[in-house]
């Protein structure tokens, strides 16, 4: 049993350890690139496409299309459904600020709707109230992005009929929940399309930026495909319409093939590790809720504490060696970007508190349990009087 002030015991560990898997797959990912780097098709290469065969299978879509990055996948879409001023699209305040950003490219509105305070996803309320807030401003409400936040799907059984019923098209911003399950269905196969991240600390994640659309709509995958590359017809240089360059590169799906072959496993254990700390500490702080029959990928692992007590906390976890991290410390209706858009009528109270409640503890696959114990303990020490 190693004391309290033994030294092994106070070495700063990482928040998430890319270098843990890099070790793990190191030799096949060097060669895979190597591959294409012997080969040279660094555009739109061979891996690309079996990356994209790879992930549809995965999620149960019936398309995926790589791309720049997961702004650009959600871009991708909204070009595509031809998002324009006054247009108003629904979504959270309480996410990244890519997320609303695109909405304002096209010049439609975003308007923020709130979050449930156990699950940090879009409030269905909420959203209801959203929609009527845009019809109220004169916009013509056209679509809802759920934000799938810190890699737990959305409650859609409650989001897509209201989606429905109003005639909105629904984008899931899954840029943190690639691998999730909701209700048996993968996220990718919900909703219109879902937009992915491959950024280097999303749960799959590159070396440099990546992100993909997942849709089974097979005619809104061929437009998208056209404006990735500048909006292809026929050949290279016929262009069809306005697009952008937002292809992935060659090298990045093949680092990211090798990455899902163990992708399965990694979610497994960021769930092994969710379950211990929700075991050991769901006495003492308020541990995050997954709803019935979901899985979460964990990109992200989020406590609640009294607003007054979370500068302790992460100080007190920091002195023993255990980094910490705030997402999102100003929900966006307060970022100064986007602090005129609209907001529904309700409010945006959960978000709000939210903000100054979260905490993130170290998440990543290969948090060994000496970790993840050290981490409990620290926890329960700071937070128990
Ligand atoms: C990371 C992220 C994005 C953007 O992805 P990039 O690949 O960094 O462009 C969008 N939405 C959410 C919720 C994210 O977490």
């Amino acid at each position: 049993m190693m004391g309290r002030h033994d030294p092994v015991e106070f070495a700063a560990m990482p928040f998430n350890d890319l270098g843990a898997q890099r070790r793990r797959l190191a030799g096949k990912i060097d060669q895979a690139i190597l591959r294409v780097l012997e080969r040279g098709d660094f555009i739109l290469g061979l891996e690309v496409e079996e990356l994209e065969a790879e992930l549809a299978a995965f999620c149960g879509a019936k398309e995926a299309i790589s791309c720049s990055n997961g702004t650009d996948a959600l871009a991708l879409v909204l070009m595509a459904l031809r998002v324009k001023p006054g247009d108003a699209i629904l979504c959270p305040s309480f996410t990244f600020a890519a997320t609303a950003e695109v909405i304002a490219w096209f010049g439609a509105t975003p308007i923020f709707v709130d979050v449930h305070p156990g699950t940090f996803n879009m409030d269905p309320a909420s959203l209801e109230a959203g929609i009527a807030t845009a019809r109220q401003l004169g916009l013509n409400p056209a679509g809802v992005i759920p934000v799938d936040l810190f890699g737990q799907p959305a409650d859609y059984d409650a989001l897509l009929p209201i989606a429905d019923f109003h005639g909105l098209w629904c984008l899931c911003d899954a840029a943190q929940s690639f691998g999730s399950d909701y209700k048996g269905r993968k996220v990718g196969s919900i909703g219109l399309a879902a937009s992915v991240s491959f950024f280097p600390a999303k749960p799959l994640g590159c070396y440099g930026d990546g992100g993909a659309v997942l849709t089974s709509d097979v005619e809104l995958a061929r437009t998208i495909r056209s404006l990735r590359v500048h909006g292809q017809g026929t050949d290279k240089y016929d262009n069809v319409r306005i697009g952008l360059n937002g292809r992935l590169d060659t090298v990045q799906a093949a680092v990211l093939l090798q990455k899902l072959t163990v992708f399965r496993d990694e979610i497994a254990a960021r769930n092994r590790i969710a379950a211990a700390y929700t075991k050991a500490l769901s006495d003492v702080v308020r541990v995050p809720v997954v709803l019935d029959r979901c899985i979460s990928v964990w990109a992200q692992y989020t406590l609640r504490v009294d607003p007054g007590r979370r500068a302790d906390l992460a100080a007190a976890l920091k002195r023993r060696g255990i980094p910490t991290a705030i997402y999102y410390r100003k929900p966006l209706h307060h970022q100064r970007a986007y602090q005129d858009y609209p907001r529904a009528a309700t409010g945006l109270r959960v978000s709000e508190k939210l903000a100054e409640e979260v905490i993130s503890l170290p998440m990543h696959p290969y948090l060994d349990e000496q970790s993840q114990d050290r981490i409990i303990e620290a926890v329960r020490e700071a937070v128990v009087p």
